[in-house]
């Protein structure tokens, strides 16, 4: 089986280059701003994965709004990336930008708790189900400062996590399964520690592999996504967390969930909607609206050990938190998107339309007979090259096909449609309407048309 079974890849290639031709028409501006910010910035860009997308040279953003933003030439564009989960609730959603406006003249970082720091910690504790919150400033910085609280509070060095994750910039983590073993993933930079001296990988879905690595009695904590969501997706198989947790209790490990991209799951997070009970949360990207800023949340019992852990250790840098974590402007954005924005009645509306895209695609990938499959995690969809969705890690990379996506992202982008790169990601937002899926839908349709392989 390949990714590309059913398309006709002459067709794809002559789209592409026709595509490329199309963007650098439509976008003078753009190009003409991308050259001249290549004069300072390295890559040409200010961060240097923003050179990975489908386009020929970055796209330049001059505004956004709700699920909009518009270009540097004037054309708009229906956001169903939104950030890769930054936006996840819409840009700059009102009740934030009056919040950040209103704290724009009243301080923004002090070094001392403000008075929103009280009653964001409450609202996350009625949310999450977890009694203890922390604050960081992205939600690498969380996933780091977890690990280091949980190493020191167990005394055990090891983490484990699954085979293909990313919990962000989290040196820990960057390890994967080769041919079975594990190994330092290539990509990472100058990173001189040997990694797989601390971290075990096993694939997701596989619970005597977990097993195995539990009873060695060296773990302090598995790290992970309840859904895999960033190789691809992968849900986890009926039983699997139930079992999974069994199995971490019964070891004497901890369980870290990281709902930063399944926040996509309701107001409490997958975790909470599926009933787990993770002994450690941790929330980034959208819980400030898109503001920089996460959170990290503790049970009761992990919190004790955690604070004996600070306590006993000699007083000075615990290597946990960085000069602006739960600054106070962060803060004003943290309460009001959790109070105004992050609401039931908002989830209701994106899992609609979310399911209304999920059953859109399917419908339109059954119609041109291929071989593709669809997951929904609430507001968050995925469409998949191959026809039954992987169980693992490995199985997921499998089906990734960077070519293809690149030419699926950049014909719906030319049409006013942008999706999450480097996979097939769409996110709606309160702000999406029926029509802008049925938009995204009929180009999507127009595209397999196009390029699908003529039966004779
Ligand atoms: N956790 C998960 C599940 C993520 O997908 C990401 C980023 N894609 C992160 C953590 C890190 O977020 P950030 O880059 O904002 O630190």
């Amino acid at each position: 089986m390949s990714t590309r079974d059913g398309l006709d890849w002459q067709r794809v290639q002559a789209l592409i280059a026709a595509e490329r031709a199309d963007y650098a028409a439509r976008n003078p501006e753009s190009a003409r701003l991308a050259g001249q910010a290549a004069q300072h910035l390295l890559f040409g860009v200010p961060m240097h994965w923003m050179n990975d997308w489908s386009t020929p040279f970055p796209l330049t953003v001059r505004e956004a709004s709700g699920a909009r933003f518009r270009d540097a030439d004037g054309h708009e564009y229906v956001d169903f990336c939104l950030g890769d989960t930054g936006a996840m609730f819409g840009h700059a959603p009102q009740p934030v930008a009056q919040a950040i406006a209103r704290q724009s003249a009243r301080g923004y970082t002090a070094m001392l708790p403000s008075e929103d720091a009280g009653p964001v910690a409450a609202e996350l504790a009625r949310r999450f189900g977890l009694p203890y919150w922390q604050f960081a400033l992205s939600a690498s910085d969380a996933n780091r400062f977890v690990l280091r609280w949980l190493r020191a509070a167990t005394g055990r060095s090891r983490v484990l996590v699954f085979n293909g994750c990313y919990h962000g910039t989290v040196d820990d983590v960057f390890v994967d399964l080769v041919n079975g073993v594990p190994a330092q993933r290539d990509s990472l930079l100058g990173q001189v520690h040997k990694l797989t001296d601390h971290t075990v990988v096993v694939e997701f879905n596989d619970l005597p592999a977990l097993e195995a690595a539990l009873a060695q009695g060296d773990i302090a904590c598995v790290l992970a996504e309840p859904v895999m969501t960033n190789v691809g997706m992968v849900l986890p198989q009926q039983g699997y967390w139930e079992a999974a947790q069994q199995l971490i209790k019964q070891h004497g490990a901890l369980l870290v969930i990281d709902e930063t991209h399944t926040i996509s799951s309701g107001p409490g997070g997958y975790a909470r909607a599926h009933g787990m009970q993770p002994d450690a949360l941790v929330v980034g990207k959208p819980v400030g609206g898109g503001i920089p800023c996460a959170v990290y949340g503790f049970t009761e019992e992990l919190a004790r050990r955690v604070e004996h852990a600070k306590r006993s250790a000699p007083p000075g840098h615990s290597g946990i938190g960085t000069t602006l974590s739960a600054n106070m402007f962060a803060m004003a954005a943290m309460r009001a998107n959790l109070e105004q924005v992050m609401t039931e009645l908002a989830y209701q509306h994106m899992f609609a339309l979310a399911s209304q895209l999920a059953d859109g695609l399917r419908d339109i990938i059954a119609r041109h007979r291929l071989p593709w499959c669809v997951t929904q995690v609430g507001a968050r969809t995925e469409f998949q090259f191959a026809a039954t969705p992987p169980r693992n890690g490995s199985e997921a990379q499998a089906i990734m096909d960077g070519e293809l996506e690149q030419a699926i992202h950049l014909y719906l982008l030319n049409r006013g449609l942008l999706i999450t790169p480097f996979h097939n990601m769409l996110l709606v937002c309160p702000a999406t309407t029926a029509d802008d899926v049925a938009r995204l839908l009929s180009a999507f349709s127009s595209f397999l048309a196009d390029t699908i392989q003529i039966q004779i």
